[in-house]
């Protein structure tokens, strides 16, 4: 289906559920950036279809940063059968439209997996940098000069490579930062993440390549099959060589890195919480997609994004989606 069409449907679909939108604090007149991906109320109409078919919402924040003058939920939803989950999240970039779209392409197939294994979603870490396309809180792009505020920070949380004892982080570097890095910590024991998904994209490469941060590493098999998948879903994928970040990449997958990213923290077995060593969540799989948006329709990106999607829920909640 053309995205044009699919989010026609999802306007379409969305009228009783803008309302939930709204009712979630999002305000009506707030407008995205128009560039092809759906607008934010768009995305929530779609999110919050899941209620209705008994699905828990989360508010974990309202974020507001500086200047912009009001607030946007930053939202989690949980299946209501709690155990050994998979997690998703998107939308920590708001200038990387894709993850966040092809959740709500592929929401259906989110629920019917939900029936068979627990899932929790945060679907828009950083709402206002999607509706403004601003990857961080407080800049639009990466700077040398400005302290960038990225919502997935965790490095008040993650120990500290060279004291192992303290956080590298004395505090959370933005009050998002901390508050979604808490609603892991409070969710966790309830939904311990068995797989940690997070749909990325990097529009200054050509070439993809999928993180791969739990135990398992380069040989995780979801990882080679995430490739697959990409691959199928003519996404070009550097196989091996150099991130531009100088991570070495095997078969188009990374091994795990310190990053002090969500990612990170999602797989980390111990953390550092106000100065106390804690067990922290521990996911054994731990998948991040980095896809190239450069030169790519934004249409195929969501496409290979919500395959890659279904794939993954299909293979770990065993469903036949
Ligand atoms: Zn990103």
């Amino acid at each position: 289906m053309r995205l044009g069409r699919l989010f026609a449907a999802l306007l379409f679909y969305a009228g009783p559920l803008c309302a939930a939108g709204e009712g979630l604090g999002l305000p009506a007149r707030l407008t995205t950036v128009d560039d092809g991906r759906a607008t934010i109320h768009q995305l929530f109409s779609s999110f919050g279809g899941v209620l209705e078919r008994g699905w828990e919402l989360d508010i974990i924040a309202y974020s507001q940063p500086e200047d912009t003058g009001y607030e946007i939920p930053i939202i989690a939803l949980r299946s209501a059968q709690s155990g050994p989950a998979i997690w998703i999240i998107s939308g920590i970039h708001g200038e990387e439209p894709a993850g966040p779209n092809a959740i709500a392409a592929a929401i259906d197939d989110i629920v019917a997996a939900g029936e068979l294994q627990p899932i929790v979603f945060i679907p828009l870490g950083n709402p206002h940098g999607y509706v403004r396309n601003w990857r961080y809180l407080n800049s639009p792009v990466w700077s040398d000069d400005t302290e960038v505020q990225s919502v997935g920070d965790s490095s008040h949380l993650l120990p500290d490579p060279d004291n192992v004892r303290q956080a590298r982080a004395a505090v959370a570097s933005s009050l998002e930062a901390a508050a979604i890095t808490r609603y892991i910590l409070q969710k966790m024991a309830e939904y311990p993440p068995v797989i940690s998904i997070d749909l990325h994209e990097d529009d200054k490469i050509d070439a993809g390549y999928v993180y791969s941060q739990g135990v398992k590493g380069v040989q995780e098999p979801l990882a080679t099959e995430a490739v697959r998948i990409l691959r199928d879903n003519e996404i070009p994928i550097k196989l091996d060589g150099y991130t531009r970040f100088d991570e070495k990449i095997i078969s188009g997958i990374v091994g795990p890195v310190v990053d002090s990213s969500i990612d990170e923290l999602m797989g980390a077995h111990e953390i550092i919480v106000d100065g106390v060593r804690h067990s922290g969540p521990g996911a054994p799989v731990v998948l991040v997609f980095e896809t190239p948006a450069g030169k790519l329709p934004l249409e195929r990106r969501v496409r290979a994004h919500a395959a890659l999607l279904k794939r993954m829920l299909m293979l770990v909640s065993g469903s036949k989606l």
